[in-house]
C-alpha cells in the first residue's frame, strides 16, 4: 500500500471511531496488565465478566498476592488457561513488589521479564496504559495486515516491524486499536464484511465479499433447513453490538 494510501486508510479509521482504547476493563496500570495476561486465547467480553467483580478487591499487587493462588483460580476459572494464568498473575505480582515497589514498569524489557508477559502484553500495557507508539500484534491485526496489503508479513514480528515503517503521524498511538476493532467486528476472520468497510477501495483482498442482500440465494439443504429452525451450527449469528451499517464505497 503506498504511504498516501496508507494515510487515508487511518484518517478513515480514525474518522469512524476517534478514540479508540481497549476493551478489556481496568482502572490503573497493574489492572490492565492483569487483564491483558488474562485475555491470551481468550475473549475481552470473558475477561471483563471475571475481572469486573475481582477489581473490586484486587487493586494493587499486594491486594493479588494476599488474595492467594487458589482464591485466583476460582475467580477466573471461566477463562481458558485459568491455572497456568493465575499462577503467572501471583508470581508476576510478587516480582511487581519485590523490584517495583508494586508499580508497573514502563519499558518492554522489564515488562517482558515478568512471569507470562510477552512482547504483545508489553506493547498493549505500553501504548494503553503509559502512551507510547507501540503496535501490538494479535491475530485481528495480523489477519488485517495481510489482507489489506498494509503491512503484510509472514509472522507477527514481521507484521509490527512494517508498522512500525509505515504508520504515519498523528495515527500512530492509536493504530493498533483501530486495527484490533476494525478485525473484529468488520474484517472478520471467517467472512469479512467488505460491503460495509470503510476502506474497501483501499484494500487489496479479493474478491470482495457481497452485501448478504446482493448473494445469489442458496438451494435449500438438509445443512441449511436445520440452520433456519436452530437446531445446526450454522445458524447466522446476530451481528456484533458494536457493528454498525455503513454506507457502501465502491472498489
Ligand atoms: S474490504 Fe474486506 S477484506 Fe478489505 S479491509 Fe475491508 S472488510 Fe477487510
Amino acid at each position: 500500500m503506498k504511504s498516501d494510501e496508507v494515510f487515508e486508510f487511518f484518517r478513515r479509521l480514525a474518522e469512524d471511531n476517534p478514540s479508540p482504547t481497549t476493551e478489556l476493563e481496568s482502572a490503573n496500570p497493574y489492572q490492565l496488565l492483569v487483564a491483558v495476561v488474562l485475555s491470551a486465547q481468550a475473549t475481552d467480553a470473558s475477561v471483563n465478566v471475571a475481572t469486573k467483580p475481582l477489581f473490586e478487591h484486587v487493586k494493587t499487587p499486594q491486594d493479588m498476592v494476599d488474595l492467594g493462588e487458589e482464591r485466583l483460580r476460582e475467580a477466573i476459572k471461566t477463562i481458558g488457561l485459568f491455572n497456568t494464568k493465575a499462577r503467572n498473575v501471583i508470581a508476576l505480582s510478587q516480582a511487581l513488589i519485590d523490584k517495583y515497589g508494586g508499580g508497573v514498569p514502563r519499558t518492554r524489557e522489564q515488562l517482558q521479564e515478568l512471569p507470562g508477559v510477552g512482547r504483545k502484553t508489553a506493547n498493549v500495557v505500553l501504548n494503553t496504559a503509559f502512551g507510547e507508539e507501540t503496535f501490538a500484534v494479535d491475530t485481528h491485526v495480523f489477519r488485517v495486515c495481510n489482507r489489506t496489503g498494509l503491512a503484510p508479513g509472514k509472522n507477527v514480528d514481521e507484521v509490527e516491524a512494517k508498522l512500525e515503517k509505515v504508520v504515519p503521524q498523528p495515527f500512530r498511538r492509536d493504530a493498533h486499536h483501530w486495527l484490533i476493532l476494525h478485525g473484529r467486528y468488520t474484517c472478520k476472520a471467517r467472512l469479512p464484511e467488505c460491503w460495509r468497510c470503510p476502506v474497501i477501495d483501499l484494500c487489496r483482498y479479493e474478491p470482495k465479499t457481497l452485501a448478504p442482500s446482493a448473494r445469489p440465494a442458496r438451494t435449500a439443504t438438509p445443512r441449511s433447513s436445520a440452520a433456519r429452525t436452530g437446531s445446526g451450527r450454522t445458524a447466522a449469528t446476530p451481528t456484533a453490538g458494536r457493528s454498525r451499517s455503513r454506507p457502501t464505497r465502491l472498489p
